[in-house]
């Protein structure tokens, strides 16, 4: 039998199958190779007796991605909530953000909360002009308002959803607004720090509706970029990606070289974005001097394979994991 691990609790793992919630535990075997079982992950199932509600966890289908802190898998999109005021957006944050979906292989989404704070339209312009143009879709919400509800639910139709963006921009009350299902505390944002206080709890697969989920994670802890190599940054901007495969530089990081394709052409490159990736290249100099000070290989935790950067995943014996995910979670909902 097969199901999906929606919540894990000291030692045990709660997973939603055809059948009903199994509660489970994880088999010896999997525990001897060290396979870590994540909130996400498909899972077979042996049932301990035909009208048991309880289960042996025995196997992990391979996963669609992966999420290391807090730990979740098979996630299929991720909203990146920002505030269009209080805290004022910030370009640099969103671009992490972005960066992180990239890297994990995670569609990411924007969503512009607070529009009812918004003053200037120029704003909205220059968002529409910088994200519209690199493909990225955008919604524009007030949690407060209840607007925008329509256009984010329809996206999540289908989805496993985690929602990331920095404390304090309006990410529960979202949520909250989506479903009656789900009471997310909401936090004041400190009117000193601008930002919400941060409240920590366990990730959780929880259903908005009979056909989307969302992860209740605040998404990635470590946003800084200090476990890749710099060269390895340019495959997180699409547009700079773009420009560089025609730079003529080996191991060019974009950077200095005024003959360089992506400098060349700077100018088709949004100043913000641009800003964001020289800072991204720094924090990841830094990774690298420290693990060539510590006479490490050189090489970080990825490898790039067709244009993309991949996470390298375990070449232990894995089962295939089925097709569409979302259809298989759909149906789970449904039934309950
Ligand atoms: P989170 O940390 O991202 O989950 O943010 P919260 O949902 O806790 O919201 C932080 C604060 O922003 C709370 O005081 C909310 O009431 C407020 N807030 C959330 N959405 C909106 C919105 O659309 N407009 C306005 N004006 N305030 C909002
Ligand atoms: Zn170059």
């Amino acid at each position: 039998m097969r199901g999906q691990v929606y919540k894990i609790h000291s030692d045990f793992y709660y997973v939603q199958t055809e059948q009903g919630v199994f509660e489970c535990k994880i088999r010896e075997v999997l525990k001897k190779q060290k396979r870590e079982v994540v909130v996400g992950d498909y899972v077979e199932l042996e049932q301990i007796n035909t009208d048991s509600a309880q289960a042996f966890i025995s196997d992990i289908f391979e996963r669609k991605n992966f999420i290391p802190k807090p730990r979740a898998s098979n996630i299929t999109q991720a909203i990146i909530v920002s505030s269009i005021k209080q805290p004022d957006l910030d370009f640099e944050q969103l671009n992490r953000y972005i960066a992180h979906c990239e890297y994990h292989n995670i569609e990411p989404i924007l969503c512009f909360n607070k529009n009812d704070l918004l003053e200037e339209q120029d704003l909205i312009e220059k968002i529409n002009k910088i994200y519209e143009e690199l493909g990225y879709k955008i919604l524009y919400t007030s949690a407060l308002k209840k607007v925008g509800i329509t256009p984010l639910l329809e996206i999540l139709k289908g989805n496993t959803t985690i929602f990331c963006g920095s404390s304090g921009v309006g990410k529960s009350s979202i949520i909250n607004m989506l479903s009656k299902n789900i009471d997310l505390k909401t936090k004041e944002v400190s009117t000193k720090t601008q930002r919400g206080v941060h409240t920590t709890r366990h990730c959780e697969i929880i259903p908005i509706n009979s056909d989307s989920s969302v992860v209740d994670t605040p998404g990635f802890s470590n946003l800084k970029f200090n476990f890749l190599l710099p060269s390895e940054i340019q495959f997180l901007f699409k547009e700079i990606h773009k420009l560089a495969s025609d730079c003529k530089f080996n191991n060019c990081l974009h950077t200095t070289e005024s003959d360089c394709s992506v400098i060349g052409r700077i100018e088709n490159i949004d100043n913000t974005r641009y800003e964001s990736y020289l800072k991204f290249v720094e924090e990841a100099k830094e990774y690298k001097e420290k693990i060539t000070n510590r006479g490490q290989k050189t090489e970080s935790r990825t490898k790039v394979n067709k244009n993309k950067i991949m996470t390298k995943i375990s070449t232990k014996k894995r089962n295939t994991a089925r097709k569409t995910t979302n259809q298989d979670i759909n149906k789970i909902y449904e039934e309950q």
